[in-house]
């Protein structure tokens, strides 16, 4: 159960988009919609989890700030879209766990060994609020833009219809 908490318009870089503000119990999750996405087929969607180093502060060792910039031109481009924001930080980890893994990653560990390493796990991330706005707004079918088919496979296991994939090439940022 997730409940739509609040709304209100937001400018941004890339267009105007519709804040919605979901809560289910533990966490609140956030959706930025552009244009009419109810009852539509191949909706553009972006489900994007907390960084706080891109997006607070501005690191260069990851590219979620260019993930989210990529995604919200795309839905600029095609007048309609969502993107989902999840508070998982770190892989659902929390920010501790991310910190403790970057002398590991500095020695040339991958972040999924890494988190393993200092006792996390290597992906606690879960979808299924994001699953469930989907459902609240009454999307048909998504187009999802992401580069990880493990996201795409969740939200179909949750009863999401996924169209299609939109891959982030980085280079169109
Ligand atoms: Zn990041």
């Amino acid at each position: 159960m997730i409940v739509s908490l609040a709304q209100g318009q937001i400018k941004t870089l890339y267009g105007t988009f519709t804040e919605h503000l979901f809560y289910d119990g533990i966490k609140e999750s956030h959706a930025l919609v552009m244009g009419q996405i109810t009852e539509q087929e191949d909706v553009l969607c972006r489900v994007h989890s907390s960084c706080i180093f891109a997006h607070h502060f501005n690191s260069v060792e990851c590219d979620c700030r260019e993930q989210m910039a990529i995604s919200q031109q795309l839905i600029q481009k095609a007048g309609k879209g969502i993107i989902i924001w999840l508070d998982q930080e770190a892989k659902g980890n929390g920010h501790y766990a991310l910190l403790q893994t970057l002398p590991l990653k500095k020695e040339g560990m991958s972040q999924a060994k890494a988190y393993q390493k200092v006792g996390f796990h290597k992906d606690k991330r879960d979808f299924s609020a994001a699953a469930k706005i989907l459902q609240q707004f009454k999307v048909a079918s998504i187009t999802m833009i992401t580069s990880n088919t493990n996201k795409t496979k969740t939200l179909t296991q949750y009863g999401i219809k996924v169209s299609g994939i939109q891959p982030t090439e980085l280079d169109q940022y």
